[in-house]
């Protein structure tokens, strides 16, 4: 078996191998740091960390490079709205960038390079499109002649004929309707200096292009290997146009070497039908799910259910129908942990303390089997997710009638926990611990107490409302003949006081 990937390059699902295995170089454009990033941005990166997750699974040496862009048109008018210098704009949104990536348990990157930090590079890159003729100074920045460059629109597949070469655009962001030279560099605004984000270069003193700084900062980074060619590129499919067709024109028009193997592109999280979107300011961020105590393993499994090159609509009902697939889980695997535990036990009486009976030689369990070849097959059929977490299901339902059953011999717990949990890893799907304070086991004694002398007060409208209130932090009750006992559901973090 082997990965196979959708490449937008070449609008095929390809074999995917990497330039020198088992290494493989990917590359993942970052935050825009001049807000929190919502959860259409984690939709993004969650699509990464298990392409990054299953090719680890699989062996390879990944080298994830994810970029910080810490000056940009955006971030530069954020601070400026502000009023404070971009470095101290953007600061903390960077922190909480990586606060809310741990929160979504989103392995990091091995190296987040800041543009703010990797200038010399980018000046360097413009100096040698401008020796090669590839660009040229305008009254107010250096903009690429994607003209000089014949396979401009080759990602994109942006027509020769709709290319407006000489037609310039100074924005970083534009539509397809606007393939015109862009800006490399932007010479100094009084904004950009009252900002500190301007900087000196030999063709003029100003600050980078957003395109620019993704194609300096991987170039940089791959170095190291020798190489001029990453294995993968991925974004978000808005992406495509025009950051990295600009991406690879720059990089190629320099290096001459194809600038990515492979250019993988994960569809919109959506809202209400449209794309989530910090500009309409229809979004949600990572910290709104984690005030409203939301497992971060439900998230995720939302995420993974839909394939990542399918639209995904975020409703609150589909999350809530993600965190019980995901207490499923849970449950099941304490089910196989307290089985295995119990039959540990039996097996020590049995053997009187001082030796363990043989260990039977049983043939493989057929669930444990189908999950370790279902699970893998789908992953490598370009990581369909949705399909690896219905095999997932299939296996838990199985096992669960061989538990019930109650003839599963130690060994076999023994892979099934083992399997279940390889594949976990690639996931991460299972419920956060619930981790009760002091405090908040008090406030459910209190309410307990409470119930119990409104019941007794035949106060029975007191008592429910008691009984929901409980339950709108997680906390379930059971009636029974020794009292009430009660239990935090599973998946609701913490006190969430
Ligand atoms: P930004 O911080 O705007 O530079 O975006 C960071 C990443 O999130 C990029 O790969 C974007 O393409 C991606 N992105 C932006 N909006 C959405 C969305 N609604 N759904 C999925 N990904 C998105
Ligand atoms: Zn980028």
């Amino acid at each position: 078996m082997s990965l196979r990937l959708y490449n937008t390059l070449t609008r095929r699902v390809e074999p995917f191998v990497p330039l020198e295995p088992p290494r493989v170089t990917l590359y993942t454009c970052g935050p825009t740091v001049y807000n929190y990033a919502h959860i259409g941005n984690f939709r993004t990166f969650l699509f990464e960390d298990l392409l990054r997750r299953h090719l680890e699974a699989q062996g390879f040496d990944v080298l994830h490079i994810m970029n910080l862009t810490d000056v940009d048109d955006r971030t530069i008018k954020a601070a400026a709205a502000a009023g404070v210098p971009l470095a101290q704009h953007t600061e903390p949104f960077v922190r909480a960038f990586f606060e809310d990536r741990d929160y979504l348990r989103i392995r990091p990157a091995h190296v987040y390079p800041r543009a703010t930090e990797c200038i010399a590079p980018m000046v360097e890159l413009v100096s040698r499109l401008l020796e090669r003729g590839l660009a040229y100074r305008g009254e107010d920045g250096v903009y690429f002649a994607i003209g000089k460059f014949p396979t401009y629109g080759c990602l994109s597949r942006v027509e020769r004929r709709e290319l407006q070469t000489g037609a310039r655009v100074a924005s970083d962001e534009y539509a397809k309707e606007d393939a015109r030279d862009f800006a490399l560099w932007k010479f100094a605004d009084p904004t950009d200096e009252q900002a500190g984000a301007a900087w000196d270069a030999p063709f003029g003193r100003g600050r980078p292009g957003w395109h620019l700084e993704c194609s300096a900062m991987a170039l940089q980074e791959i170095r190291r290997f020798g190489v001029q060619t990453l294995d993968i590129h991925a974004g978000a499919v808005d992406l495509i146009f025009p950051h990295h067709e600009n991406e690879i024109a720059q990089s190629e028009g320099v290096t001459g070497q194809p600038f990515a193997r492979f250019w993988l592109h994960g569809e919109f999280l959506q809202i209400q039908g449209t794309k989530m979107s910090k500009r309409t300011g229809n979004f949600l961020t990572a910290r709104d799910l984690k005030e409203e105590g939301v497992d971060p393993a439900a998230f995720r499994m939302l995420v993974f259910s839909t394939h990542y090159r399918q639209q995904l609509n975020y409703t609150d009902e589909a999350l809530e129908a993600a965190a019980e697939g995901v207490r499923r889980l849970g449950e099941f695997r304490d089910r196989l942990v307290e089985a295995a535990g119990a039959a540990e036990a039996a097996r020590g009486a049995d053997a009187g303390g001082d030796g363990l009976p043989p260990l039977p030689i049983l043939p493989p369990l057929p669930p444990v089997e189908e999950l370790r070849r279902s699970f893998t097959a789908a992953m490598e059929d370009d990581l369909n997710a949705p399909q690896a977490l219905g095999a997932v299901f299939t296996f838990v339902r199985a096992m669960n009638r061989e538990l019930d059953g109650g003839s599963l011999a130690p060994v076999q717990r023994g892979a099934a926990l083992a399997v279940f949990d390889r594949v976990m890893a690639v996931l991460d799907v299972l419920p956060a611990v619930a981790e009760m304070d002091a405090e908040f086991r008090a406030w459910v004694e209190t309410h307990l107490r409470e119930r119990e002398a409104a019941r007794k007060a035949r106060d029975f409208a007191r008592a429910d409302a008691l009984r929901t209130e409980l339950l709108a932090r997680g906390v379930e009750l059971e009636d029974g003949p020794g009292g009430t006992r009660w239990r935090k559901r599973r998946g609701m973090e913490g006190g969430g006081l």
